[in-house]
């Protein structure tokens, strides 16, 4: 598995490069005619890089912008729905976690999480309101959409965060099918990857959706934001 991730990033890394370097090199030179290649042919150099592994990692929190009820891309949106939030408007924005990895191995490592909302859940809290916590900022009585300012004057200074991750296996299929039926979306079938099949070198990102059958790839998503202080991967 380490072996597979390194030869990826290389050859990730090279390709990016080249774009970059305008260096002449003669077709003689050594380093391409005497010098031996090391490929692994374990190696995929096209297939997709598994998902982030299930953990708490630093990372770097930025704010991403949402679609509006338009389509419309905005910092922040305002939404309402009749079963969400008592039926009462709300605001929310999308928040992109950057992996902060010491080892090098996972560091750059994005994940998004949409729909950060002002509206308070069971917990008393809301998404926006804990993230702020976890950052150490004072919940002070205020409106929705001063609350979302605080949120996104916060997020421009990039704080970082402990982000617990886990593998989520939704069917995209089926989600489609829900939608058009005018069902409420179907929630993810496999959470947390150690219940992902295992393989010799970890465990197996591609799982098969239980209702339609169809081949379902997991995606590293955001379960939990700690703060800064929390123990986490080096
Ligand atoms: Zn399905």
């Amino acid at each position: 598995m380490v072996g597979e991730i390194e030869t990826l990033d290389v050859a990730h890394s090279q390709s990016t490069d080249s774009g970059h370097s305008a260096a002449v090199i003669d077709l003689n030179d050594p380093a391409l005619t005497s010098e031996n290649l090391n490929e692994n042919p374990e190696g995929d150099s096209y297939a997709t890089p598994p998902p982030l592994p299930d953990g708490k990692w630093r990372a770097k929190l930025t704010q991403l912008d949402i679609k509006d009820s338009k389509g419309q891309p905005q910092r922040y949106a305002a939404f309402q729905f009749p079963k969400m939030n008592d039926g009462k408007p709300f605001l929310a924005t999308n928040v992109q976690s950057t992996i902060l990895d010491a080892s090098g191995k996972h560091d750059g490592f994005k994940l998004t999480d949409y729909w950060v909302k002002t509206a308070l859940d069971r917990s008393g809290n809301s998404g926006v309101g804990t993230i702020l916590t976890k950052l150490k900022q004072t919940l002070t009585p205020a409106s929705a959409a001063s609350r979302m300012e605080q949120f996104l004057r916060v997020l421009a200074s990039e704080p970082e965060l402990v982000v617990e991750t886990a593998w989520e296996a939704s069917c995209q299929t089926c989600q489609e099918a829900a939608k058009k039926r005018g069902d409420k979306s179907p929630k993810p079938f496999l959470l947390g990857m150690h219940r992902f099949p295992q393989t010799r070198t970890g465990h197996d990102p591609v799982v098969t959706c239980p209702t339609c059958k169809g081949s379902v790839r997991a995606q590293a998503r955001i379960a939990q934001y700690h703060s800064l202080d929390t123990p986490h991967n080096k």
